[in-house]
């Protein structure tokens, strides 16, 4: 069997591992010669839009899939012909768009923060005031990391938030949410209509970056677990999914609110590799080929690290009992993802104490 992965970030990288512990054959599309992915498998050479290269990605897979929800929609149709792109792709069309993929939320019965479209400064005004509250403008499309975000806190933020912003294409202006904590729930639907789910992990945030996740979430009350399970199947089902999905929500006082979707593996789920007995990577592999899912049985509890900016030496990480470190190959940058560092221990608490001590330690 051969898969073909369009995206040769680390989210390739890590589908490429689950992969090949299969036997399937790996081919990476990525323009950046020796990607994090393409340093682990076969790679083309080439551009998410040029059809040239998908083809020639198509003609080495029996199936395909993409790690980054931005690949641009229209080439792809040179390659659903010739063999299946899993998950399709109406639902990277509803997440590329904050504005579709939270009238689709809204749509499919899940909660939201109060939304709208803002194309002036007009607009901006006449929302803002009409959403009462503290809010936040973002673009609306190839937002990440927190990136493309300006917060309003006043009517005389409005106009720095505008010029800010105004000149990165449509924009959205959401109120924002007093939430207790940030959830995230992982999902997978396999060709044959069967689902998996991953417990709901608490997510933490540094910078508008994910810094760490805690799996499964502590003290989480089996109505807001239900919830989020209830959230995610609808959204498979409405988009007939074949693959992983990870859905970002706020947990607060009126239950779940959903935050955004992608369409593929996700940082939030980077745990499952070593928390479970089937992670997030083997089931979006599986799925795409039209293989019986795995069903994720929790191995523990178990948290999650980033390893942001400068590549950490090793033995000290290593030094630690029940840790797992994966480095993807990248060169270090300020912001950057080059890695993370997975615990799992007997116990929560056991878990915290030595994500704390590994934080102390990348932090020195
Ligand atoms: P990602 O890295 O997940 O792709 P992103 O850049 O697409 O992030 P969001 O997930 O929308 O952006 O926002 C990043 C973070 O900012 C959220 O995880 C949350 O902490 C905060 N945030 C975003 N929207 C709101 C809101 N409406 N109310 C309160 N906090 C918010
Ligand atoms: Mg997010």
């Amino acid at each position: 069997m051969r898969l073909g992965i369009i995206g040769g970030g680390q989210l390739g990288r890590m589908l490429a591992h689950a992969a090949q512990r299969l036997g399937i054959d790996v081919t990476i599309l990525d323009a950046k010669e020796n990607c994090s992915a393409g340093q682990v498998a076969r790679q083309i050479v080439g551009a998410y839009d040029d059809t040239d290269k998908l083809r020639e990605l198509a003609a080495v897979s029996d199936a395909i899939t993409y790690e980054f929800e931005n690949v641009p929609i229209e080439p792809l149709a040179a390659l659903d012909e010739k063999v299946p792109l899993r998950p399709a792709p109406k639902g990277l069309a509803a997440a590329q768009d904050r504005l579709t993929e939270k009238t689709l939320f809204r749509t499919v019965g899940m909660q939201t923060t109060d939304f709208a479209a803002v194309d002036s400064l007009e607009d901006l005004e006449r929302e803002f005031a009409a959403m009462n509250g503290t809010c936040i403008l973002k673009t609306r499309r190839f937002g990440y990391d927190g990136k493309g975000q300006a917060r309003i806190d006043t009517q005389e933020d409005v106009p720095a938030a505008w010029y800010e912003l105004e000149d990165s294409g449509p924009l959205i202006l959401e109120k924002r949410i007093d939430f207790k904590r940030e959830l995230a729930i992982i999902a997978a639907r396999g060709a044959d209509g069967n689902e998996a789910f991953y417990p709901v992990t608490q997510t933490h945030h540094r910078n508008g970056i994910l810094h760490r996740t805690l799996a499964p979430a502590p003290a989480l009350s089996d109505e807001i677990e239900q919830q989020a399970r209830s959230y995610v199947d609808k959204l498979l089902k409405r988009l007939d999914y074949v693959g992983v999905l990870a859905l970002e929500l706020f947990e607060a006082d009126r239950g779940l609110l959903a935050n955004e979707f992608a369409p593929r593996v996700h940082n939030s789920g980077h745990w499952t590799i070593e928390g479970t007995t089937c992670s997030q990577f083997e089931n979006q592999v599986r799925a795409a080929l039209g293989l019986p899912l795995g069903e994720p049985m929790l191995r523990g509890p178990t948290g999650m690290l980033n390893l942001i900016g400068d590549v950490p030496p090793r033995a000290p990480i290593l030094a630690h009992p029940n840790t797992a470190l994966h480095l993807y190959g990248k060169s270090g940058r300020a912001g950057r993802k080059i890695g993370h560092i997975t615990v799992t221990e007997a116990t929560e608490s056991k878990v915290l104490k030595r994500i704390d001590e590994l934080e102390t330690l990348i932090d020195a």
